[in-house]
């Protein structure tokens, strides 16, 4: 039986890279992909935090945010192509829950999920099913074409929020998710957008995005920056940092009938918000779970550059100590590559 390499998530906070059999074609709409490049998620962060921030099965290949060149296909696979490129949505969405009934099948309470309740692309090669993937080109940008599946969540938070390029948006984290959002807003044409960064690095990658200003959450303050520079409150609150009091200090930086987007899924999360605010300047809170592959891949194909906060490109046997650099914020966004880096 040929065998592959995989990162295995062994519950408890361990991720463990193993040779496993490679898996095999099961049902007609199955394809086998081999996995040319993945990213590293907060969520598998969160996931492999002691207690979990988020909660993933145990003994599967971790690893949701990946794309692959099709090896092998079933019989009622008539779309896609060998050797073409994929893109793959990690979530499949159960059919039967109140949710996938009432057409919010992003909104599935128990959904299949690769790299989450079932194998992912932390491995050389991955079964995905035939409903869950997306053309990419020929000659896509690996570094790029790993990130559809966030940039995918992005695009559908912003799809939610529609930001028009007249509204002022600030922008809290630059981490992978912040960047990609800067990126995102600089493609709906948006004007005045300020970033909230905490240390030095990810200050300077959020400039480096070119971010018209970034205010440092640990030496400045934010309403005070906001009033030097645009002589007033954000229209849109974007949280990307996924931690409680981003919460309350948002509903105080938001204009009257501003918007407020909660994108970042820790249950480990608190916040504390006083009511009244909500109800005297008539506010709007949103929150995202769902993906937007389509947006996400006309983006990538129309040359949108994620590249630039690519901090570390590496093969599978390094992951768990990008992790430690993930976690230490020593790195932004890491690229895996399980068939040796490209
Ligand atoms: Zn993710
Ligand atoms: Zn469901």
């Amino acid at each position: 039986m040929e065998k592959m390499k995989a990162a295995i998530f062994k519950g408890n906070g361990i991720l463990k890279v193993e040779e496993v059999p490679v898996p095999k074609i099961e049902r007609d709409d199955q394809i086998l992909i081999k996995v040319r490049a993945a990213s590293i998620c907060g969520s598998d962060l969160h996931a492999l935090h002691v207690p979990p921030g988020q909660v993933y099965d145990t003994d599967i290949v971790m690893g949701h945010e990946y794309f692959g060149e099709i090896i092998e296909k079933g019989a009622g696979v008539t779309n896609f192509e060998i050797g073409e490129n994929i893109a793959v949505n990690p979530c499949m969405p159960c059919g039967e829950c109140w949710e996938c009934k009432h057409n919010m099948r992003n909104l599935c309470v128990k959904p299949r999920h690769y790299g989450q309740t079932c194998d992912g692309g932390f491995a050389q090669y991955a079964i995905v099913e035939s409903s869950q993937v997306y053309h990419l080109s020929a000659n896509i940008n690996p570094d790029i074409a790993a990130q559809t599946e966030p940039l995918a969540c992005v695009m559908y938070s912003l799809g939610m929020v529609k930001p028009s390029p007249a509204d002022y948006v600030l922008l809290y984290g630059a981490g992978p998710i912040g960047l990609t959002y800067i990126k995102a807003l600089q493609a709906y044409g948006v004007k005045h957008y300020a970033v909230v960064a905490k240390g030095a690095e990810r200050i300077q990658e959020a400039k480096n995005c070119g971010a018209p200003f970034v205010i440092d959450s640990q030496n400045e303050s934010v309403a005070v920056r906001l009033q030097e520079e645009w002589g007033q409150l954000a229209d849109i609150v974007l949280d990307a940092v996924g931690r409680g009091p981003v919460l309350s200090e948002a509903v105080k930086l938001v204009n009257s009938r501003g918007r407020i987007m909660l994108f970042g899924l820790n249950h480990n999360a608190v916040s504390e918000i006083p009511p009244a605010t909500y109800t005297q300047k008539e506010l709007t809170m949103m929150g995202s779970l769902g993906k937007d592959f389509p947006a996400s891949i006309s983006l990538i194909e129309s040359g949108i550059d994620l590249t630039s906060f690519v901090t570390h490109r590496i093969e599978l046997d390094e992951i768990n100590d990008a992790i430690d650099l993930l976690n230490n914020k020593k790195a932004c966004r890491v690229i895996v590559y399980p068939n040796g880096i490209e």
